[in-house]
């Protein structure tokens, strides 16, 4: 995979660097871009996975930040959620799209399939999935305790677009909906976990999902799922189980028409002032006790 250094310049004054919509993904999806900025972005959590990259496409400010670290060397329960999130609000991201790569459930959802899913079930462990914890920030202010909705946890408006934009091109499988169910990692799960999760009627797993939706929704960021199925679950197929090396070769077969699906998607995105989903007034009317960025 290319990488972007040739045409990055370091440590850019974060105060003229803005983008409107933010991509939670790797490289894959940016690298090839002409103009692409590298910029270091502070946040009271931390730091996020990586430095931010923001490009342009079609007149749309992207910032793009790498889930697993540049060298990906981020294993799933390490990632720092509440960093990445926070700077990409910071910059002025609203909208978020974040693609991931799942295993199928059930068969009719093989490798190469797209989801949009509609639902999630957390069954991670050990996992901050909170800005609201009590905990002062660096800055002296303290959250308060919040409850936002997440009855639906994705944003309506991203998951349209996302799946019209991928139907108008032509993939093949992109299935409107589901439940992902998102589980600790970095393990795989057992052949009797895989099968107790397709018994419950959801349709896709992954390791990444939560606590990145909920931690958009607290931010009152838009925030859209992609999840490319890269292998049937262990219990929907009668091998040795998933492997990593399986997962990665399907993803790199797929992140070409999956990057082409996300930048027609960032495209055809609303204008952030023009927002009219639940998203954008989760906390309306709250004290959150502190100032979103
Ligand atoms: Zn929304």
């Amino acid at each position: 995979m290319r990488g972007p250094a040739a045409r990055v310049c370091f440590m850019v004054d974060l105060g003229t660097q803005r983008a409107d919509i933010g991509v939670i993904g790797g490289s894959g999806f940016y690298s090839f871009l002409e103009d692409v900025t590298e910029v270091t972005v502070k946040t009271p959590y931390g730091p996020p996975s990586d430095s931010l990259f923001l490009g342009e496409l079609a007149g749309r400010k992207v910032a793009f930040v790498p889930r697993h670290g540049r060298r990906h060397h981020l294993p799933p329960h390490r990632i720092n959620y509440r960093a990445n999130l926070w700077a990409l609000r910071s910059v002025g991201v609203r909208q978020v799209l974040g693609p991931c790569a799942v295993g199928g459930l059930h068969p009719q959802f093989g490798p190469g399939t797209l989801v949009v899913p509609d639902q999630l079930v957390d069954r991670t462990k050990a996992r901050t999935q909170t800005f609201f914890d009590g905990e002062p920030l660096p800055d002296g202010t303290v959250p308060n305790v919040v409850h936002p909705t997440f009855a639906d946890p994705y944003c309506p408006t991203g998951r349209a677009v996302t799946v019209a934009v991928a139907r108008g091109h032509g993939w093949g499988p992109v299935v409107d909906g589901g439940t992902m169910v998102v589980v600790e990692g970095p393990r795989f799960s057992t052949r009797a976990e895989s099968r107790w999760h397709a018994a419950q009627g959801w349709s896709v797993v992954g390791m990444t999902g939560h606590p990145e939706a909920v931690l958009a929704r607290e931010l009152e960021l838009c925030y859209t799922s992609m999840a490319l199925v890269t292998d049937l679950d262990a219990g929907a197929e009668t091998g040795e189980g998933v492997s990593h090396e399986e997962v990665m070769r399907v993803f790199g077969e797929n992140v070409g028409r999956l990057r082409e699906v996300l930048f027609a998607a960032v495209c055809a995105l609303p204008e952030n002032d023009e927002r009219s989903c639940l998203c954008a007034r989760v906390h309306d009317g709250v004290n959150l006790g502190i100032e979103l960025p």
